[in-house]
């Protein structure tokens, strides 16, 4: 397969599984611009893949538009958006703050939803466009303690169905991927906080993770870029508005 002459945006590329998709992305040919806030982050895997970093913190419109307005040439085209940039606190109910609330909205969802606006009519334009968003297994299924986060990734998984349906009829496809837990940042932070709150040690935390997948193991950021990947090849034409659950068999959609 290959995306030779294709350009990707990857939000949140700089790490974990944004950094694995804009790898198997780039190593299948294209051309990858990363985003994140972390510098070095986003310099390290550009430097390594041969592509664009642009420093950008999404959870701020202001930082949207300021990614729009860097893209390269401005009008240049963007022929594959992945909106993989996230964030997942944690908290019951009645500790949720708004700021938590509002900050889980923002990046996970609304950032992406001005992007596919800006972004979208052209690959309309151009003929051919491919939008992967990142949600998780929480946009599909409901998880104590995380009400923003899972409120934010239904959103997302909603968002991607309704543009789904906006454009069947145009070359471009709209699709989730819905991972369970993977090993990355994110899980390691989940891990000491399930560790903290509970008072068990970080081992039997994980081990906690490990036990929500029917498999016993957390993911490899690789295997959800693989399934980016092939989302972006020309034979996953029809597949088309789905959210599709990477998680070993435990949200079985
Ligand atoms: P991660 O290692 O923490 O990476 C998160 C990425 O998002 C980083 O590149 C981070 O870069 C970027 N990001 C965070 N806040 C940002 C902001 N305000 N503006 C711009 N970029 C921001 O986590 P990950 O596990 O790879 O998560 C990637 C995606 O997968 C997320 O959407 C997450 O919800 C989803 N997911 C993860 C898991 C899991 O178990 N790990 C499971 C299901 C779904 P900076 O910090 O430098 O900004």
């Amino acid at each position: 397969m290959s995306l030779r002459g294709k350009t990707a945006l990857v939000t949140g590329g700089g790490r974990g599984i944004g950094r694995a998709i804009a790898e198997h992305l780039a190593a299948a040919g294209a051309r990858v611009v990363l985003t994140g806030r972390t510098l070095g982050e986003i310099e390290e895997v550009a430097g390594k893949i041969g592509g664009l970093a642009i420093r950008a913190d999404l959870a701020e419109r202001a930082g949207v538009e300021g990614l729009l307005a860097a893209l390269p040439g401005h009008a240049e085209r963007i022929d594959m958006l992945v909106n993989n940039a996230g964030l997942a606190d944690s908290a019951p109910l009645a500790r949720t703050t708004n700021t938590m609330w509002d900050t889980a909205l923002a990046l996970n969802v609304t950032a992406a939803f001005e992007l596919c606006r800006a972004l979208v009519p052209p690959m309309v334009a151009a003929g051919w466009g491919r939008v992967v968003n990142v949600a998780s297994n929480a946009g599909i299924s409901g998880y104590s303690y995380t009400s923003a986060y899972c409120a934010s990734k239904h959103a997302l998984v909603g968002l991607t169905r309704a543009l789904a349906a906006e454009l069947a009829r145009t070359p471009v496809t709209v699709n989730a991927v819905c991972p369970g837990w993977v090993d990355t940042r994110m899980s390691d932070e989940a891990t000491r906080r399930i560790a903290d709150t509970t008072k068990r040690s970080t081992e039997e935390a994980r081990a906690a993770l490990e036990r929500m997948s029917p498999q016993r193991r957390l993911l490899a950021p690789a295997e959800v870029a693989h399934v980016v990947l092939m989302l972006c090849a020309d034979e996953a034409r029809g597949v088309h508005g789905q959210a599709i659950p990477i998680d070993g068999g435990q949200v079985m959609a």
